[in-house]
């Protein structure tokens, strides 16, 4: 297959790229010059166009998301970045905050002149400290060359923009946790209805809420146009896409593709096949809260929202976890359950409690203590925390794994349990 095209990843191997000379050097923010010529509903329009959809985990369409901003003008509208990537497998948005971190800013911009906004904030997680000083230092640099501040570009739009860290919070990732804790209350996510984020977001007022990703997506769509942009990809799913690949293989790393890329392809060519001479067992394709697929099943899946859809799984946040035919799922699993146990915000009994007792049931089987039906009864917690039972989705973050694992892992878990009925 042809090389890939690099967009979000161009001209990484400048080495002054993270600096505001370097990006503008290989065309930076000419978009943003672009965008502030245009109406501001024609860029919305363009990014509609585009058909780009959201990079952090939902796909939901970008521009349709910015049209449901209210244009009365009756409160300020305020934009955020998620920077807050804490699916574990999921590492893509630091390389671009790190190396490029001018490309998200430039989105965020390009978004807040769309949506008539005066401020945004950029929320990175705790543990990202290279990354956020990296971001302090952009933001800086748009100060001072007049890409933030007062009368941009001489627009007579005014724009300002923060950077926040978070404490450590996985759940500071869901987009109404993040208001919550950005707002300087506990990181706990809202209902929906009614704390829809273009609606009733930072202090109750619109808000336009996208990942790194995103934001980094949409200087390429305005500077050459939505056409190019949905020129690359499938039906559905449009664009190159950033991937963060790592377990079992040779050349774990954060790989652009386009859109549609085989998955064996994939992990032969640009994860250099699986290592140690193994085989392999496994993938989760979205991050670890996504269903598991098992060998056979990627045979003519692609790396696109419809086709691992189609599978029964999730593109996710494109974390994209390797596991050879040496793994023990028993302990892949219990892994990813003693972090979701511990990330609950707590706020609901199912999945407050549901997650401590999964991975204590997958614990004692682990220790050889299963007992006749632990896996229907991890199945049945599983099931009455997810599917809107509670305020958020992380309860079918946790539900996913689980059931996948125990479905399409039978055997291997049985053999297991009955360890322990000996
Ligand atoms: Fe908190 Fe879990 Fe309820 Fe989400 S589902 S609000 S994480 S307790």
């Amino acid at each position: 297959m042809a090389k890939h095209r690099r967009i979000l990843l161009a001209n990484l191997e400048e080495p002054d790229i993270h600096t505001i000379a370097g990006y503008e050097r290989c065309g930076g923010y000419r978009a943003l010059r672009k965008a502030v010529q245009m109406e501001p509903q024609k860029v919305i329009d363009e990014v509609k166009a585009s058909g780009l959809r959201g990079r952090g985990g939902a796909g939901f369409p970008t521009g349709t998301k910015w049209g449901f901003i209210p244009k009365n003008g009756d409160k300020p509208v305020y934009i955020i970045n998620n920077a807050d990537e804490s699916e574990p497998g999921t590492f893509k948005d630091r390389v671009l905050i790190e190396k490029k971190p001018h490309i998200t800013i430039e989105g965020m911009l390009i978004a807040a002149w769309a949506v008539k906004s005066n401020w945004s904030c950029i929320y990175i997680r705790g543990e990202y400290a290279y990354g956020y000083e990296r971001l302090v230092q952009a933001v800086r640099e748009c100060y001072e060359r007049g890409y933030l501040g007062d009368n941009i570009l001489g627009t007579g739009w005014s724009h300002h923009m923060t950077v926040h860290r978070g404490a450590g919070a996985y759940i500071c990732g869901e987009e109404t946790g993040l208001i919550e804790s950005l707002e300087g209350k506990k990181g706990q996510p809202r209902l929906k209805p009614p704390y829809y984020p273009a609606v009733m977001g930072v202090y109750d007022c619109p808000t336009v809420l996208n990942n790194v990703e995103t934001f980094a997506s949409v200087p390429f769509i305005i500077d050459e146009g939505s056409a190019a942009f949905a020129a690359i990809g499938t039906e559905q799913s449009k664009g190159t896409k950033l991937v963060s690949a790592s377990g079992h293989i040779n050349k774990p790393g954060v790989y652009e593709v386009e859109m549609g890329y085989s998955i064996e392809q994939f992990i032969e060519e640009e994860c250099g096949g699986i290592w140690k001479g193994r085989s392999l067992k496994a993938i989760i394709p979205g991050g670890s809260s996504v269903p598991v697929l098992r060998a056979e099943e990627i045979k003519g899946l692609t790396l696109s929202y419809e086709s691992l859809q189609g599978a029964g799984t999730f593109f996710g946040s494109a974390g994209f976890i390797v596991l050879d035919d040496h793994t023990d799922m028993l302990d892949a699993i219990s892994n990813l359950m003693h972090f979701y146990a511990h990330e609950s915000c707590g706020q609901c009994t199912p999945c407050r409690e549901g997650g401590h007792w999964i991975e204590k049931i997958f614990n004692r089987i682990r220790r050889g203590e299963g007992a006749p039906g632990d896996l229907e009864l991890i199945d049945n917690l599983a099931v009455n925390m997810s599917n809107g039972r509670t305020i958020c989705t992380f309860g079918d973050a946790v539900a996913m794994p689980a059931r996948s694992f125990i479905t399409k892992f039978r055997d291997e878990l049985e053999g297991k349990v009955r360890v322990g009925m000996r």
